[in-house]
């Protein structure tokens, strides 16, 4: 299955130039993949087809993230099947900041608690620290 196989090359142009092509999380530029947030199969095609669905994300951060979906959840790289992606808030790693990704290809930042965040900065930073721990992409943190 390819990553992301599903998203319009518009989409993912838009996703790509959002994140600069820098992976999410670990802020690396190689081998990008096009994370779905919400699963694809699941409810409300459109929404799952915008740019507020999708992260730009490495290739061994991506693995980490599929392979970790709860702490995908608490970080928004991993969104309920019912929830619209626009309102689920990101954390960007490489910002150090929650954002909300609109459908147009836009990320907004979003301060918490007021937006809906689902944990601290401190505890969003100790949970991407864990993934790209797992990944093996720490040494790539900016
Ligand atoms: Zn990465």
């Amino acid at each position: 299955m390819t990553p992301g196989g599903q998203f319009s090359q518009e989409v993912r142009d838009q996703v790509f130039w959002r994140e600069e092509g820098a992976c999410v999380l670990c802020g690396s530029g190689q081998s990008p993949n096009w994370q779905h947030r919400k699963a694809r199969g699941s409810g409300g095609t459109r929404k799952v087809m915008t740019a507020a669905n999708g992260l730009l994300l490495c290739h061994l951060c991506h693995m980490a993230v599929e392979a970790s979906p709860a702490d995908a959840r608490v970080l928004g790289y991993r969104v309920d099947q019912y929830a619209d992606p626009a309102v689920v808030p990101v954390w960007r790693a490489r910002f150090g900041s929650w954002a909300l990704l609109t459908v147009g290809g836009l990320a907004v930042f979003a301060e918490w608690p007021d937006e809906g965040v689902v944990c601290t900065e401190v505890e969003a930073r100790t949970v991407a620290e864990r993934l790209t721990n797992r990944a093996g992409t720490a040494r790539f943190v900016p």
